[in-house]
């Protein structure tokens, strides 16, 4: 801590406080809940609005006692003192950690329905569409007690069903939906075509995962540019090559190069004299090197499956298909070319959004999540939260065993299976947390010949989750998953129902298992806390060998040697030290990406603050008429004869067709700046400041460039009756759009890299 001492002493007095403060309004909420329990729903309704006066909630006991009323009566559930503690906190701001299955739901629901009684629209944001349908109609009943309503939004909507979704009082949405529907608002020729509706509130639900590990990666809006595809023959060359002969992948499994033979062999197929030569290194060696990077570092089953004749990208940080998600400048077309799919069009960039700045758009942000604390130092730093510990109802009963440490990768895969047969043997319901399709399936088959009977719930069967998750903590289930069960997942002993949940508490509750610590401890937690909710029994272990991603590139300038026991275990303190220290490594090597990624951006985000200003008045106003009729008179009376709305909203598309190409031109630039920024930096000046130097000084020609070249589509564009022909003059907006998904997450990626080998790892 050091020079921050005073300060963090400071908080924590003021957390102290703030929590006894609390514990006295919970407390005194007790006698005011058996008094509301006497009275009708109209009355206990009554006596929720009375509590708030001036926009806030002022008699918080009381408050406090309808929504545990209304919670008893609608959802069979009575709050616990921790639960409303917790919704407090929320209420000012904060973010909550609270553990895994201790029942943050029903906590983000009462408080939105707090912010809702005070006249705040509430975006209740999750990470997944799943989790935003299920929690939406799981508290619709507490929320619509109240006379308020609430829906959610999900990736199937269309426009309409959206705009209607987001005029509810609580929004339950996952944070990509919310984030293109921004971008998407932000498209609009004409104010009636806005979907969203203003918010308030941002409550965020996972919020670590939402709030630092999604927001390493701007979410992207892209549309079509027809006509640019590479060419298959180049593919083909390039499938031919071989690795660690003709290309090197780097240790961190991020980048790939030729190698001088690699080089030579490219071009004596291809019939070039250079690749590096000036005619070629910005045209084929382009299209090779996506191809390479396609052929060495996209695996099908960890990167994305093919489904239809389709590619459909996987989000490995959340184990699912990422939909409408493509990869960006020709590696999409790359990858396809590789699958031998139909290829599809190119695009460009529209528009991007940080998460940083899709928060900044609500007046209050808070958060939920089991796993703040680890991230407290990222939810500080890029968002000015606090975050407040919330403690356990019961107490803990998940027994968290010692990683278990093998020597090889292979070792390790053995060991996991003989673990699972054993544990399913005494009927115990398992759960195994894999990294990527390809490893949970790899393993489910294995377990099959084994003679067991696996649920597999990774990208390719998202639609069986529900039935998978209800089924996974019943007795003798072993079920295999990705990512997609490490969050927010409910899954009770016994089944849906819980009606063997004496058997499966008898049998240890569930047993998790995780093939090996992921990138972040957080999100090792996760996975354990899907055991042991609202103080169930259960069990979690992790199983790590020395050649795991996390371990090679946390410990990869380090070398440690180990005397293996005849089944390949090498646990001892000094190795699992070794394991943790690793994992500390990534761990800060992804928030020193974070903190780059945060300056780089940073400008950027102000920038588009601007341009949004701009776009509103031009939206809003009569401005782009005003604007262009005083550059152009002659034409202006020309259209004089026009209906006033047609030549005003003419004139809007006009500039507002120009404003955004003008921005999109800007944002392609300076992503093309920041690729090169290591290379332009000149002597003395570090890249940052160079590339906010070029920022700041192309940023000025945007607005200008853009009114310009309106100018000259107003007086050159057809525009009559019915209003301006932007396509017959070549100027389009895009039909589709899309998103991109930015290939260097650090935290894609599998957590296991030898999975990319032929064959089946863990046999
Ligand atoms: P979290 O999001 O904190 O991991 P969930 O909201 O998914 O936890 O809840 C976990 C389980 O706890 C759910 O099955 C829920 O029904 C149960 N639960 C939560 N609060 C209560 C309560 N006050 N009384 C009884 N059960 C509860
Ligand atoms: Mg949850």
């Amino acid at each position: 801590m050091g020079a921050f001492d005073w300060f963090w002493k400071a908080m924590g007095a003021q957390a102290d406080r703030n929590d006894k403060k609390s514990k006295t309004v919970v407390d005194n909420s007790r006698e005011a809940t058996a008094s509301l329990a006497a009275l009708d729903d109209a009355a206990v309704t009554q006596a929720a609005r009375e509590s708030v006066q001036e926009g806030v909630i002022a008699d918080k006991s009381t408050f406090l006692a309808a929504l545990a009323v209304a919670s008893e009566r609608k959802l069979g559930m009575h709050p616990f003192h921790v639960q409303s503690q917790a919704v407090l906190r929320l209420l000012e701001g904060d973010v909550i950690q609270m553990a895994t299955g201790e029942g943050k739901t029903l906590v983000g629901a009462m408080a939105a329905t707090g912010f809702a009684l005070t006249g705040k629209r509430v975006h209740l944001i999750t990470v997944n569409d799943y989790l935003a349908a299920r929690d939406a109609e799981w508290m619709r009943p507490l929320v619509e007690f109240f006379g308020l309503t609430v829906s959610s939004v999900t990736e199937k909507l269309g426009p309409e069903q959206r705009r209607e979704a987001y005029r509810a009082d609580i929004v339950y949405a996952p944070v990509n939906e919310v984030g293109f529907d921004v971008l998407r608002d932000n498209q609009i020729t004409d104010r009636s075509q806005t979907v969203q509706a203003p918010a308030d509130v941002a409550l965020v639900d996972e919020a670590d995962s939402v709030l630092v590990d999604e927001a390493l990666v701007p979410l992207v809006l892209a549309g079509n540019r027809p006509g640019e595809a590479p060419t298959g023959h180049i593919t083909n060359v390039v499938a031919r090559l071989r690795e660690g002969l003709d290309y090197q992948i780097s240790e961190d499994g991020r980048t790939v190069h030729l190698t001088e033979p690699g080089a030579a062999r490219v071009e004596k197929e291809l019939g070039l004299d250079s690749l590096y030569s000036e005619d070629n290194i910005g045209t084929v060696l382009v299209k090779v090197n996506l191809a390479l990077h396609a052929k060495a570092l996209l695996i099908r089953d960890i990167h994305y499956i093919v489904v239809d004749g389709k590619l459909q990208l996987i989000d490995a940080s959340r184990g699912r298909v990422a939909d409408l998600q493509r990869w960006p400048d020709g590696l999409q077309a790359a990858v396809e070319a590789k699958e031998g799919l139909e290829v599809s069009e190119g695009g460009r960039i529209l528009d991007t959004i940080t998460l940083q700045e899709l928060m900044r758009r609500y007046p209050v942000v808070c958060g939920m999540t089991g796993t703040a604390v680890e991230a407290t130092e990222q939810l500080t730093q890029f968002y000015g939260l606090g975050v407040s510990v919330i403690d356990r109802n019961k107490e803990l009963r998940r027994f968290d065993e010692a990683d278990r440490i093998f020597a090889t990768a292979e070792d390790k895969n053995r060991a996991i299976v003989e673990e699972i047969v054993e544990l399913h043997s005494t009927g115990q319901p398992v759960l195994v947390g894999t990294h990527d399709v390809a490893e949970s399936e790899a393993l489910a088959e294995v377990l099959q010949e084994r003679g067991i009977e696996v649920n597999v719930l990774n990208a390719k069967n998202d639609a069986e989750e529900a039935r998978i998750v209800a089924e996974a903590g019943d007795v003798g289930r072993v079920t295999v998953s990705t990512q997609m069960a490490g969050r927010g997942t409910d899954i009770k002993l016994g089944g849906a129902d819980e009606a063997d949940r004496a058997a499966v508490v008898e049998r240890g509750g569930l047993a998790v298992i995780g093939t090996s610590r992921h990138r972040t401890a957080r999100l090792d937690n996760q996975l354990r806390g899907r055991a042991g909710r609202q103080g169930d029994p259960g069990l979690s272990v992790f199983f790590v060998s020395l050649d795991d991603d996390v371990v090679r590139q946390g410990g990869e300038d380090e070398s440690l040697s180990v005397q293996p026991s005849p089944d390949g275990r090498v646990d001892s303190k000094r190795v699992s030290d070794f394991v943790a220290h690793c994992q500390r490594v990534t761990e800060g090597q992804l928030l020193e990406i974070h903190s780059q990624t945060w300056k780089y951006n940073q400008l950027l985000a102000d920038q588009r603050v601007i341009i949004d200003e701009r776009r509103a008045q031009l939206l809003d106003t009569d401005k782009a008429w005003e604007e262009l009729s005083q550059r152009a008179p002659e034409r202006a009376a020309e259209l004089e004869h026009l209906d006033k709305d047609v030549r005003v909203a003419a004139a809007r598309e006009i500039m507002l067709y120009h404003l955004d190409l003008s921005w999109a031109d800007h944002l392609e630039l300076m992503d093309d700046v920041r690729e090169s920024i290591h290379l332009r930096a000149i002597a003395r000046e570090t890249p940052l400041t160079e590339y906010h130097r070029i920022a700041v000084r192309e940023f000025k020609d945007v607005a200008q460039r853009a009114v310009e070249d309106s100018v000259t589509t107003f007086r050159e564009a057809l525009i009559d009756a019915q209003g301006v022909h932007m396509e017959d003059a070549g100027l389009a907006r895009p039909s589709a759009t899309w998103t991109y998904m930015v290939s260097d997450n650090p935290l894609t990626g599998s957590g296991n890299s030898v999975v990319s080998g032929i064959g089946n790892i863990f046999r």
